[in-house]
């Protein structure tokens, strides 16, 4: 179907050329995906190659081949996101909050800190930055939506009622949020969002896309349909992917 979550250079352990774009174009195909999304952390800015990946993808005529970028928002950093959008058409741009106050808190590193803090506490800080991230303007999509529950730490309080604002944030301005398979290889074991998260982004009419997060050619596509039979069983009918900012419709029908 499609995989709009796909990072080319990794952590930068490779680079951009034909090869390596082939093998996650290969992969994409090997795997019937209809639509696949380059989104590359935004750190990498200078690594990137976009005229290459339009190039090669002319050899894949069955693929959209779709050109994105994961931001790392942070509250007041807006200008600098602006700054790089500005510089290319994107189809789709990933906003992502991986740190908290400057605490980049996804690594496993920062695992022992998660526990000490008060886990209601350590969510509202999470979802304070997300919702920011929704009401900026940058963005198509809410990369991993939960993802501070990396680590497996729940709040005491109700994800519904921790995840509100940011929830209408998002659905006030028309942004999509993508079922992230990757959380199931992290120590939570599971996708983002999690299930009572992705039912109520339905009955709010907010919009899914897919992604693997795959940070190597293997892992395109992984458990993507998966993904697809889980939001089925929500009573999702239709999923997005995005050409030039705009949304394209898949039917799950
Ligand atoms: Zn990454
Ligand atoms: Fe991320
Ligand atoms: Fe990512
Ligand atoms: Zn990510």
């Amino acid at each position: 179907m499609l995989d709009l979550h796909v990072h080319l250079l990794g952590h930068n352990d490779r680079e951009a050329n034909q090869e390596t774009i082939r093998a996650f174009l290969d992969q994409a195909s090997q795997r019937g995906l209809k639509e696949i999304g380059f989104a590359d952390h935004d750190y990498y800015w200078d690594q990137m190659n976009f005229p290459l990946i339009r190039e090669v993808a002319k050899d894949y005529p069955q693929l959209d081949v779709r050109i994105g970028l994961e931001a790392e928002y942070r509250p007041n950093d807006e200008g600098r996101i602006k700054h790089l959008l500005e510089q290319f058409s994107f189809d789709f741009v990933i906003g992502s909050v991986h740190e908290i106050q400057g605490w980049a808190f996804d690594v496993p590193e920062e695992e022992p800190k998660h526990w000490q803090k008060e886990a209601d506490e350590l969510y509202r800080e999470y979802f304070e930055v997300v919702t920011r991230a929704a009401s900026s303007g940058l963005f198509t999509t809410i990369g991993h939506f939960d993802l501070i529950k990396i680590f497996g730490i729940r709040p005491k309080t109700d994800i519904l009622m921790l995840a509100d604002e940011a929830l209408s944030a998002v659905a006030e301005h028309g942004l999509v949020l993508e079922v992230n398979t990757n959380g199931r290889y992290k120590p939570v074991q599971e996708f983002y969002p999690e299930q009572r998260l992705r039912e109520e982004i339905r009955r709010r009419g907010i919009d899914f896309t897919l992604g693997s997060d795959a940070h190597c050619a293997e892992v395109v596509g992984r458990d993507i349909d998966e993904a697809i039979q889980l939001l089925r069983q929500s009573g999702v009918h239709s999923i997005v992917g995005f050409a030039n900012l705009d949304k394209v419709n898949y039917s799950l029908d």
